[in-house]
C-alpha cells in the first residue's frame, strides 16, 4: 500500500490543471492514468479531428499556446504534444499505465485500487473525463442485424466503412463533423437532427469562440443559472475547426448533399421513424443563435466599438425540405451503417462510494462531491460554462484546490 495526500484519477487537461494547483500549494499527490498523458486525445478520437476551439484558447494554469497560428485549430498530434508539454513543464507526478479498478471509503480517506497496486489517500480528485462512454439510445436495439452500428469512439475514418449509405444520429459537433466527412467520402449520409445549437464559425470578422470569451458567456457561473441541470445537458455547438474556418451548420451540410431528417423516434420492422419536429427544432436553433448574436452586438455597442468590427448581420434561416422524410427503410440495402453521435457520459463503474444518483450521475455542488474530500473536474458546466473545455479547467482547478486545501487543513494528514 502506498500513501499520498491526494490522488487525482486521470492525466488529461483537468487532472494536470489540478496537479499544477496542488504543486503550487505544496500538497503531495499522484495522478493515476490508465494510458498516457492525454490518453483520450490519443486513443478515443477520430483521425481528422481538430479542436473546435482556436489555438489561442488553449490556456492552462501557467501555460498557453505560443505557436505562430493563434487563430488555427490544433489537430490531434498537436493537442497531444501540447498536453504532454504541459505535464513536462509542471513536472506532474503521473503514474502512467495505471488503471483505477476501485475506489472505496476508508477511515478519514479513500483506498484506491489499481492494476499496479493500491493507494491510500485523504482526498481524491476525479478527473477521469466526461466522455468515457459514448451513449447509445435504447432504440438502437431495433436495428436490423445486417446494419453496422458504430459510436464516434469506434469511428476512425470513412475508409473503415463499407460502400453505401450511412445514417448519422445526432447533429451536435460530433454528428455534423462526421456527417460532412462521410458525405465527402462519396457515401450518401442521412443526418437525424434533434435539439441542436447552431453557431457560425465567424461573426463580424471574429471567431464565435472569441466573442463568447470576451462577452463573458463562457465565464457564466453555475450559481447564476436558473436551471443548472438543464444547462449541463445542452448539446455542444455545431462547429468544426478547419483551416478554412468554415461554418458547418445544416445549410452547409445540405449543400454538400447530406439529407436532413428529424429526430430518430424509433426503429420498427426495419423502418427508422423520424419525428415531425424538424422544422420547430431548426427554428428554435435559429432563434437561439440570433439571441447570441444580439447579445454580441449589444456588447459591441455598449463598449463603443461598432467601427472596430464588420457590420452586424444575420444568417440565412435553416433551410429544410418542405416535407422531410418521416421514415427510412433500413433493410433495402441503401443504408449499411448507423453512427450514434448521441452524446457521451463519464464511467464511474469502479467507484464504490455512494455518491451517484438514480441516473448514475455524480452528486456534487460545483465539483465538491457529496463525500468528504472528494472532488470532480471536467464535467459540462461544472462551475462555469467553460468547465469542460481546455480553457475552462484552470479556473475550476484553482477554486477546487482552495476547497481541498481548506478541507485538508481541518484534517490530520495521513502518515506515510
Ligand atoms: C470529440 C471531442 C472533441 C472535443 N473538442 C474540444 C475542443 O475543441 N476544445 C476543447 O476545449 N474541448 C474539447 N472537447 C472537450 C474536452 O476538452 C475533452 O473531452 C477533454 O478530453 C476533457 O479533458 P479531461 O481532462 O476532463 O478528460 P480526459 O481528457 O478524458 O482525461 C481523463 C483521463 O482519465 C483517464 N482515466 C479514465 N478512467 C480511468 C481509470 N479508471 N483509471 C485511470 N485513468 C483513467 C483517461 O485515460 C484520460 O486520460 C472535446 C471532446 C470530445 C469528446
Amino acid at each position: 500500500m502506498k500513501y499520498v495526500t491526494t490522488v487525482i484519477i486521470g492525466a488529461g487537461q483537468a487532472g494536470l490543471a489540478m496537479s499544477k494547483h496542488l504543486i503550487d500549494r505544496s500538497i503531495d499527490h499522484v495522478l493515476l492514468e490508465r494510458g498516457e498523458v492525454a490518453n483520450s486525445w490519443r486513443k478515443e478520437r477520430w483521425d481528422s479531428l481538430r479542436l473546435l476551439t482556436p489555438n489561442w484558447q488553449s490556456r492552462l494554469p501557467g501555460y498557453a499556446y505560443r505557436g505562430s497560428d493563434p487563430d488555427g485549430y490544433m489537430d490531434m498530434p498537436e493537442v497531444i504534444r501540447f498536453l504532454q508539454g504541459y505535464a513536462d513543464h509542471i513536472d506532474a507526478p503521473v503514474e502512467t499505465g495505471t488503471n483505477v479498478t476501485s475506489v472505496r471509503q476508508a477511515d478519514d480517506g479513500y483506498v484506491v485500487a489499481t492494476d499496479c497496486g493500491t493507494w491510500r489517500c485523504q482526498s481524491l480528485v476525479l478527473a477521469n473525463g466526461a466522455c468515457n462512454v459514448a451513449t447509445v439510445p435504447g432504440i438502437a436495439e431495433g436495428l436490423p442485424p445486417k446494419i453496422r452500428s458504430l459510436t464516434p469512439k469506434q469511428y476512425r475514418n470513412a475508409d473503415q466503412l463499407e460502400a453505401g449509405g450511412v445514417m448519422v444520429v445526432g447533429a451536435s459537433a460530433t454528428g455534423v463533423q462526421l456527417a460532412k466527412e462521410i458525405q465527402d467520402s462519396g457515401r450518401q449520409v442521412t443526418l437525424s437532427v434533434g435539439e441542436h445549437v447552431r453557431a457560425p464559425r465567424l461573426y463580424r470578422g471574429r471567431d464565435i469562440k472569441w466573442w463568447m470569451d470576451v462577452t463573458g458567456v463562457m465565464d457564466m457561473h453555475y450559481t447564476e443559472v436558473d436551471d443548472i441541470k438543464r444547462a449541463r445537458r445542452v448539446p455542444s455547438l455545431q462547429l468544426v475547426g478547419s483551416p478554412d474556418r468554415a461554418t458547418l451548420d445544416l445549410n452547409a451540410l445540405r449543400e454538400s448533399g447530406v439529407e436532413i431528417v428529424g429526430r430518430l423516434a424509433g426503429i420498427r420492422n426495419g423502418q427508422a421513424q423520424f419525428s415531425g419536429s424538424l422544422g420547430n427544432q431548426c427554428a428554435l436553433a435559429d432563434l437561439k443563435m440570433n439571441r447570441l448574436l444580439d447579445a454580441i452586438d449589444a456588447w459591441v455597442s455598449a463598449n463603443g466599438m461598432d467601427s472596430d468590427f464588420e457590420p452586424a448581420h444575420r444568417f440565412e434561416p435553416t433551410r429544410i425540405d418542405a416535407a422531410p422524410s418521416l421514415a427510412m427503410d433500413l433493410i433495402d440495402g441503401r443504408v449499411n451503417t448507423v453512427i450514434w453521435a448521441t452524446g457521451y457520459r463519464p464511467d464511474y463503474s469502479w467507484l464504490e462510494v455512494p455518491v451517484l444518483d438514480r441516473k448514475g450521475r455524480l452528486r456534487h455542488d460545483g465539483g465538491v462531491v457529496d463525500a468528504p474530500g472528494m472532488y470532480v473536474m471536467g464535467l459540462p458546466f461544472l462551475r462555469r460554462r467553460k468547465s469542460s473545455f481546455i480553457d475552462g479547467v484552470g479556473d475550476d482547478a484553482r477554486d477546487l484546490a482552495d476547497h481541498l486545501c481548506a478541507y485538508l487543513g481541518g484534517h490530520t494528514r495521513i502518515a506515510a
